[in-house]
């Protein structure tokens, strides 16, 4: 996967060549990630300008076309041609929804940064609300969903369980029922896109970085058209991320199970020692013993190995040990950020 991600910057950046240089610089920049949405783009565009219109600032709305086989990528040329508002990335093949909005908020250049999905599940004119919570101060303003109208009860009841697994694993406050739609100021999305973890899962990693985050209630629309690119091997992939990213407790049960495995390994031999003292004939208590500490022992070993393994994973991640939002008559001398 580091060498994807290599393969990633590289197209990126061949990309860059045909930037935005000498243009203002927009106020808001809308990521939306692309995945085979002909069916829907050149709706979310009109609807998305529409809407950013309304706003009287400068904007670019940046789709990242994450390797579409269909005829994404050609709509989303030809809307861009017509409107220098419009830029498109594309990637050389699919390389998935996170790394879209990854590379999204890399070629953003605006103050706020809006990530929102092709297939107006998120409606735009929310964006609107999102921004006046911006100017009141907010860093972070994510989306909250109070509802989620049109997707199958394996979906809602799929996501509902990940969102309070997760909650349950991590120390981090990751919001419950948001998903990417958010707005985040310059300054989070600096903080973010700096960070070199490989495997990332966005929605932690930016209620990761704090700073002020605001929630902002709505309601998710069915699908425009098309279908969901996120079946269940994605989800459980996705899931597997954010776990592995932001928890190390699975790293810690083997060490519990072990320890308790071997204590009552420990209990059944000094029964079975008492028994045979009382002159009982011996019994499978004794073998039972046996293969329960022998098996708590090495399932502890395992687990005390799972804890440097996370120490290790803690130093191979390279997150920064803190971030400053800003410091009054100081000069850093060094720097862990
Ligand atoms: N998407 C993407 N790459 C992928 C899968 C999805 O860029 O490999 C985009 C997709 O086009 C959409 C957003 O990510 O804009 C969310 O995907 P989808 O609507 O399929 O997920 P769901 O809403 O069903 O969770
Ligand atoms: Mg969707």
């Amino acid at each position: 996967s580091g060498h994807e991600d290599k393969i990633l910057k590289q197209v990126v950046c061949l990309d860059a060549a045909g930037g935005s240089d000498g243009e203002e610089r927009p106020v808001y920049s809308v990521v939306i990630p692309v995945y085979n949405e002909q069916d829907v783009i050149s709706t979310t565009c009109q609807r998305l300008k529409s809407v950013m219109d309304r706003l009287q600032a400068p904007y670019e709305l940046i789709f990242v076309n994450d390797g579409s086989t269909d005829h994404s990528r050609s709509i989303l040329e030809t809307l861009s041609v017509e409107d220098p508002t419009v830029k498109v990335v594309n990637f050389s093949r699919n390389f998935g929804h996170q790394a879209a909005v990854e590379a999204g908020m890399d070629y953003a250049s605006g103050k706020a940064v809006i990530v929102i999905d092709a297939d107006l599940q998120d409606p735009p004119e929310i964006i609107p609300r999102m921004v006046e919570k911006w100017k009141q101060g907010y860093d972070v303003v994510y989306g909250k969903r109070v509802a989620r109208r049109g997707e199958t009860r394996f979906k809602l009841w799929t996501a509902a369980a990940f969102y309070r697994m997760l909650r349950r694993l991590t120390d981090i406050e990751i919001p419950v029922d948001t998903g990417d739609f958010r707005l985040i100021d310059r300054k989070v999305c600096d903080v973010v896109t700096r960070m070199p973890e490989k495997a990332r899962f966005m929605r932690g990693l930016v209620a990761w970085a704090g700073f002020r985050q605001a929630a902002l209630e709505y309601v998710r629309e069915p699908r425009l058209a098309g279908e969901t690119k996120y079946p269940l091997s994605r989800m459980v992939r996705l899931s597997m991320d954010a776990v592995t990213s932001f928890s190390d407790k699975p790293l810690k049960w083997p060490l519990y199970a072990g320890g308790a495995l071997a204590a009552s390994g420990v209990a059944a031999l000094l029964i079975s020692m008492w028994r045979a003292l009382a002159g009982a004939r011996s019994d499978l208590l004794w073998l039972c013993s046996v293969i329960l500490t022998g098996n708590g022992l090495v399932l502890t070993g395992i687990g005390i190995m799972g804890q440097y393994v996370s120490r290790i994973y803690d130093e191979v991640r390279q997150r920064p040990l803190y971030i400053v939002e800003s410091a009054r008559r100081l000069k850093r001398t060094s720097s862990h950020e």
